[in-house]
């Protein structure tokens, strides 16, 4: 068996494969496992990267059937049952591939160029820097718009991603950064979410995002709701209605796709096909997620299985959502499903769990629909914590996160500040 991502969806599937009568090859381009709940506070100075990520190796050391390859897939030989990497070639006879999301910038240009992203451990760490040397160069920049162009944060999309960026920059601002740069007015900070629908947290009731948005508006964030984006330069967000919000740092969150397509579909999108007849595969949607079976198989190719973010399954007429408790689910669900097949048993359909969504907008803020009920305030807030604690891999990260939280409750101070690499100065 090949498996191809290590987060929810693969790192799940290659442990539910332990001891099955398979060897097992999990490859990943990082050797690390990604808790990305939690990203956003490395990028708001809350949390270390290493306390949110966890070697892969670690992880399975107990798996005598698996091996881990870290490596970069570069495309398939669908026909030929094989993998292509940049470290070489692997057969398979069943194939997992849970190679996650990527951001969708909706043909709005210069999301791509000028916008930051929060979508891997290297683009945390990069907006920390970033954010930090915004504040460096402001409190030594003598022209006035320059300096408030330095102070002025856009963040694009209201869904829990842009919802707790907001949140935490706000609150690293007005706490530890406040204290830090005594010669700066943090009054003079502007901290902007844009959502181009009319609410933040679409899937939540309309109580829980009226909640979010007067709780973010208290904490000093303006919330800007119903208006799209036109474009993104070097100068900041050129908004539909023509209005400029001139910003040295803009934060794309609003919208992800499936990062499949790239492997499968027609041949154009399968690089490793060129040259060679193409592959047949189901085409990928427009959002890049693949649609499968119930059983989680591509139609019409009972050997691989695509789960997690970049598959498309319907539940209860709606969408998989793309979160990590349905990867974690599928990654199972297809694991004991290759065991069936190897067992010479039919696989069975995935049935989702829906967990229920959380999102933390803040010191004992957070809103919720957990247990078939809501919560805001304080309770959904410790839900969260409890929730998170409990699923970060690694009981040195939990110790770590634990401390880091404590430390910033207690005393409204952030452990970590270092510009580490060097940022590049912002534009
Ligand atoms: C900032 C952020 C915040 C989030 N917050 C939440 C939250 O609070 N709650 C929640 O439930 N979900 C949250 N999510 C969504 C959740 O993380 C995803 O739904 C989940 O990670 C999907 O799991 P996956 O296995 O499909 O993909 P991923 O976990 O993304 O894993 C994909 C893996 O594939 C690897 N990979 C990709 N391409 C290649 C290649 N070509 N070669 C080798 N390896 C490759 C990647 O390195 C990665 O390890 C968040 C996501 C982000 C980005």
């Amino acid at each position: 068996v090949v498996i191809v991502g290590a987060g929810f969806g693969g790192l799940w599937a290659a442990r539910a494969l332990r001891n099955a009568p398979a060897d097992v090859t999990l490859i990943d381009r990082n050797n690390y496992h990604t808790f990305f709940p939690l990203l956003y506070q490395v990028a708001a100075a809350e949390l270390e990267p290493e306390d949110i990520a966890c070697p892969v190796r670690s992880i399975l050391r107990h798996a005598r059937n698996l091996r881990f390859v870290m490596a970069e897939v570069q495309g398939l030989d669908l026909a030929a049952r094989l993998v292509r990497t940049d470290q070489g070639e692997h057969t398979y006879d069943y194939l997992i591939i849970a190679t996650g999301s990527r951001p969708l910038f909706f043909g709005v240009p210069g999301a791509a160029e000028h916008a930051l992203r929060l979508r891997s451990l290297e683009e945390g760490v990069a907006l920390r820097n970033h954010i930090l040397f915004c504040f460096e160069r402001a409190s030594v920049e003598r022209d006035d718009g320059q300096r408030q162009r330095l102070l002025n944060f856009a963040i694009v999309g209201g869904g829990p991603t842009g919802v707790e960026f907001a949140g935490a920059l706000a609150e690293l601002v007005h706490g530890p950064l406040r204290k830090d740069f005594r010669g700066l007015d943090v009054r003079q900070v502007s901290i902007v979410l844009v959502e181009a629908a009319e609410s933040l947290l679409s899937v939540l009731a309309p109580r829980l995002r009226a909640y979010a948005v007067r709780r973010l508006q208290r904490m000093g964030v303006q919330v800007r709701l119903g208006v799209a984006v036109e474009r993104i330069g070097p100068e900041g967000v050129r908004l539909k209605d023509g209005e400029l919000l001139p910003a040295a740092t803009v934060v794309w969150t609003a919208g992800v796709g499936g990062d499949a397509a790239r492997f499968l579909g027609d041949s154009e999108l399968a690089p490793a096909s060129r040259g060679s007849a193409p592959a047949p595969g189901p085409a990928a949607r427009r959002d890049g997620r693949v649609p499968v079976q119930p059983t989680l198989q591509l139609a019409g190719r009972p050997e691989i299985y695509v789960i997690g973010d970049c598959a498309y399954l319907e539940h209860e007429g709606k969408p998989l959502p793309m979160v990590a408790p349905a990867a974690i689910q599928q990654g199972v669900a297809a694991a004991r499903n290759i065991r069936r097949q190897l067992a010479g048993q039919e696989p069975l359909p995935f049935r989702y769990h829906d967990p229920g969504t959380l999102a933390v907008i803040g010191r004992n803020a957070a809103a919720a629909h957990v247990f078939g009920r809501d919560f805001t305030g304080y309770p959904a807030w410790l839900l969260w914590l409890a929730i998170h604690l409990a699923r970060l891999i690694g009981f040195r990260n939990r110790i770590m996160a634990l401390t880091s939280w404590a430390w910033d409750y207690l005393f409204l101070e952030r452990v970590v500040r270092l510009i580490l690499p060097r940022a590049t100065p912002p534009g």
